[in-house]
């Protein structure tokens, strides 16, 4: 996937018209947005249509697929027929639930996104002792897109490290989790932010003031 300016907006307000809104003074610098369950529970899925109508951007829908095997298949077909472009599937579920979402993905010509491990502090106790199993097994399975933690940058190396330069990374937690986007990038290839953008009273300036960071 290709993500202008290496930004991921996380949209995660609940309001559609306010998201439309906000991603749309944004529109200029960002063309991936990330829709999680905050939005899509609010709204539907039908907002992945809404703002493919509204923006040519791509959609990754972060709904941190975590079931058995047949059911992740039936959550991440819906998903991608919905509309997103790429789907989050947690990894500590087993190669055979990843598996099934990754089938769905590649018979669509669609992508998945393993996630490896999580950016708040509670991932400390039980995700982030299984993180690199995950991604041992995401390369394993021949997966070449990963979520992986700006909050501990060790962790991120170490990711990257095990799933090799030509995967592709990327890595919430910059701004109001406390990842410095400049750092988060010598290992990820996108940082995704989501309340310092649309919370910011002008969320335009605040994506400039990334950018000129990341210079
Ligand atoms: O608002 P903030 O920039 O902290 O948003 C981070 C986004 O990334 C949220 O949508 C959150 O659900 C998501 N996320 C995360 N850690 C992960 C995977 C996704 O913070 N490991």
């Amino acid at each position: 996937m290709n993500v202008k300016n290496r930004i991921i907006l996380a949209m995660d307000l609940m309001d559609l018209d306010q998201a439309i809104s906000v991603t749309e003074q944004v529109s200029d610098y960002i063309d991936t947005i990330k829709i999680g369950y905050p939005l899509a529970l609010s709204q539907g899925l039908s907002c992945f249509s809404k703002f493919k109508e509204n923006f040519s951007f791509n959609i990754i829908a972060d709904f941190k697929v975590a079931d058995i095997p047949p059911t992740n298949e039936k959550i991440t077909r819906v998903t991608l027929d919905a509309g997103a472009d790429a789907i989050i599937v947690h990894g500590m579920v087993g190669d055979d639930s990843a598996r099934a979402c990754q089938e769905v993905a590649e018979n669509r010509g669609k992508e998945i996104i393993l996630l490896t491990e999580m950016s708040h502090p509670g991932a400390e106790k039980f995700i982030k002792p299984l993180s690199e199993d995950i991604a041992r097994m995401g390369v394993e399975l021949g997966i070449t897109n990963y979520v992986a933690p700006s909050t501990r940058l060790d962790r991120l190396e170490k990711i990257r490290k095990l799933v090799g330069d030509d995967s592709f990374i990327i890595s919430p937690g910059v701004g109001t989790q406390g990842g410095d986007p400049k750092e988060t990038l010598k290992y990820a290839d996108a940082i995704i932010v989501g309340r310092s953008i649309y919370n910011a009273k002008e969320p335009e300036n605040a994506v400039m003031e990334i950018l000129d960071g990341i210079k």
